[in-house]
């Protein structure tokens, strides 16, 4: 009786969680349950039960991520970014895997734009996207980006070099894109340093739990993350950037579309924030 009770708790945290991590999980693990169901009927070993479980599971998921949610997205307003273009790529495959790369087609051609026109100046270079949106519903947080609601938002990464000054592609110190900062220099001011003064202890906290191993690996680089800047900053659709202010400084970036986000959310000396009108 009590395991009965903890084993549907169990299931229903893991409703909530993928919920939140890819907002279609929750509901294709439900229309799992038939299947899942037929499974224990038929498979009396219980290692193998649970192995199917999954395997049925992510099969299914993944099918309706990439061939059933696309078509109903764009019917409501999103489409999903490129996932393999020469010129737009997510930073990590699994961006696309958990329906997080949806955005309305405005800001789909803001950056589709963008990437053409910053190719004319620095051929063979893919701009790489973080988190963006959800498929459907506005209102509906992309956690932890809570602005990331209405697919209007996506963050950029930055671009890096290597130690010899060779440029890197695709690629950022963090595996996740986020939590590797290019900190203030000595010289430069210090938000961050700002805002954990005044209490916000959230500031910088990714760099708690992601790897610092590829910091000094790779190196910022300022000239071409600069001219993506502006690119950005000269679309018409272009409502607000946010980059941390001494890099908005260091990279003598002077447009009144880049803000400064606020010390209630993360810092953004990790990636760029770009969002439309
Ligand atoms: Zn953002």
């Amino acid at each position: 009786m009590i395991l009965r009770f903890l084993k549907s708790i169990g299931f229903i945290i893991l409703i909530i969680f993928l919920t939140a991590l890819t907002q279609i999980g929750g509901v294709v693990l439900l229309l799992c349950v038939p299947l899942f169901f037929y499974i224990k009927k038929k498979i009396a070993k219980p290692s193998l039960r649970r192995l199917l479980y999954i395997a049925s599971f992510l099969l299914i998921y993944l099918s309706i991520t990439f061939f059933i949610i696309p078509p109903i997205a764009k019917s409501f307003g999103r489409v999903p970014l490129a996932i393999n273009s020469k010129t737009i790529k997510p930073l990590n495959i699994m961006t696309c895997i958990l329906n997080r790369h949806y955005v309305r087609p405005k800001l789909k051609s803001n950056i589709t734009n963008v990437s053409v026109k910053f190719n004319q100046k620095f051929p063979n270079t893919t701009i790489s996207y973080l988190d963006a949106n959800f498929p459907f519903l506005n209102g509906f947080s992309l956690l932890p980006h809570l602005s990331h609601n209405d697919g209007k938002k996506v963050d950029i990464t930055f671009f890096y070099k290597d130690k010899s000054g060779k440029e890197i592609n695709n690629n950022a110190p963090s595996f996740m894109g986020y939590g590797v900062y290019e900190e203030p220099k000595n010289n430069e001011y210090n938000m961050p340093e700002n805002c954990k003064k005044k209490g916000y202890w959230q500031y910088s906290i990714l760099e708690k739990f992601v790897p610092q191993w590829n910091k000094n690996k790779m190196i910022f680089d300022k000239n071409r993350t600069k001219h993506l800047i502006k690119l950005f900053t000269q679309e018409n659709t272009t409502s607000k950037i946010f980059i941390e202010p001494h890099l908005k400084k260091r990279m003598n970036l002077n447009s009144n579309k880049i803000r400064f986000h606020g010390c209630r959310a993360v810092r953004h000396d990790d990636h760029i924030h770009l969002q439309i009108k």
